[in-house]
């Protein structure tokens, strides 16, 4: 940051230690297209590339001011060990002293005095390490509290808040990453999209606050087919996402199904007046990782099986091997 003339704010600081981490593949990528382009790194770059990468408001503000705190404290206890090392240099220096002194010979008044010099410094070496480990273990505990909070902010950051699911930010960085792994094991990957069938006649007909509670029953019917390993998120307004690592287009599709057919299965009751809501229906689309896919690539073929699902009467699973795998 330094050499590229950023001012060291906590914004700033997000940008840079994430490029550095190399996680955020994006982010990444815009910075090395820049250092190619030989055009600047400063200030209002970096503040660009923050808008664009962390754009979730309320998360970054939380991160900017523990990660400020968390800086504070890290700093506090450089100076309590700057202090501690300058203290037991004092000590040293003091020992050395009445060592060579006790070299010349000295008669036994000199040396009670040297023996008491010795004790008060022992003393109040000792006090100083009691203090300094008191300090330690506060900042220590301090440290501690921000490490949570900032994970808990981090987690906040990255899910949904009506279904609890991972948002479209959590989805786009596991997908890349479950990509890279499965290039690098030579494994397959599978990606799920799944759309509810007219929702906007649902919506219309028993209202948004009805229909949230579907999303909500759909987030979990979706999560209860989910393999630990697989990421269900919320994609967009009523679209759902499942990633599947090590997972075929065949296996995919019968998890696929086994999940739609859950859904239509379950009779819906509102839960405020008990009135019976029928049933809900999803379209699904399932593509499986090629050797040339990028991310975009793979959820591009995923909704074109989405789409067709659609096209094909609703209610159904389309994979990219066979058109139409499942019909309800
Ligand atoms: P299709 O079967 O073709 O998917 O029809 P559809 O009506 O489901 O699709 P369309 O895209 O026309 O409508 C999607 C609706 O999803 C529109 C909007 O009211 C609803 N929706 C999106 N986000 C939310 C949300 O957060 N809560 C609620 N209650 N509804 C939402
Ligand atoms: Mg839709
Ligand atoms: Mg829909």
């Amino acid at each position: 940051m330094l050499e590229h003339g950023v001012t060291p704010s906590s914004a700033h600081y997000e940008v840079w230690l994430e490029y550095q981490l190399g996680r955020n593949a994006a982010l990444k990528a815009a910075i090395d297209a820049r250092k190619q382009a030989g055009a600047g790194l400063g200030d209002e770059f970096t503040a660009q590339m923050h808008e664009q990468h962390f754009g979730n408001a309320s998360a970054t503000a939380q991160i900017v001011i523990t990660s400020e705190r968390l800086a504070r404290d890290l700093n506090q206890v450089v100076s309590f060990l700057q202090q501690a090392e300058e203290k037991s240099g004092d000590y040293g220096r003091k020992l050395e002293s009445a060592a060579t002194n006790l070299n010349r010979g000295l008669d036994s008044e000199q040396i009670r005095q040297i023996v008491s010099s010795l004790a008060a410094a022992t003393l109040d070496m000792a006090n100083h390490n009691q203090h300094l480990n008191d300090q330690l273990s506060r900042s220590t505990r301090e440290i501690e509290t921000l490490r949570t909070s900032l994970e808990s902010v981090r987690v906040e950051s990255l899910t949904d808040a009506l279904t609890g699911l991972s948002n479209r930010r959590m989805f786009d960085e596991t997908l890349r990453m479950r990509i890279d792994e499965a290039r690098a094991q030579k494994a397959p990957l599978c990606l799920v999209l799944c759309d509810i069938d007219y929702f906007k006649r649902f919506n219309d007909t028993w209202g948004h606050h009805t229909g949230d509670q579907i999303l909500r029953f759909l987030a979990g019917a979706m999560q209860a087919h989910a393999r630990p390993d697989f990421l269900v998120a919320r994609y967009g307004g009523e679209e759902f996402a499942m990633i599947m690592p090590r997972v075929d287009v065949h296996a995919a599709a019968k998890i696929a199904e086994t999940m739609r057919e859950a859904i239509q299965a379950k009779r819906l009751r509102r839960r405020s007046t008990n009135e019976d809501l029928g049933q809900v229906t999803v379209s699904l689309g399932v593509a499986q990782l090629t050797p040339s896919d990028t991310p975009q690539g793979l959820i591009e073929r995923s909704d074109a099986c989405l789409y067709s699902s659609k096209r094909g009467g609703r209610n159904r699973v389309t994979t990219d091997v066979a058109p139409v795998l499942y019909v309800a």
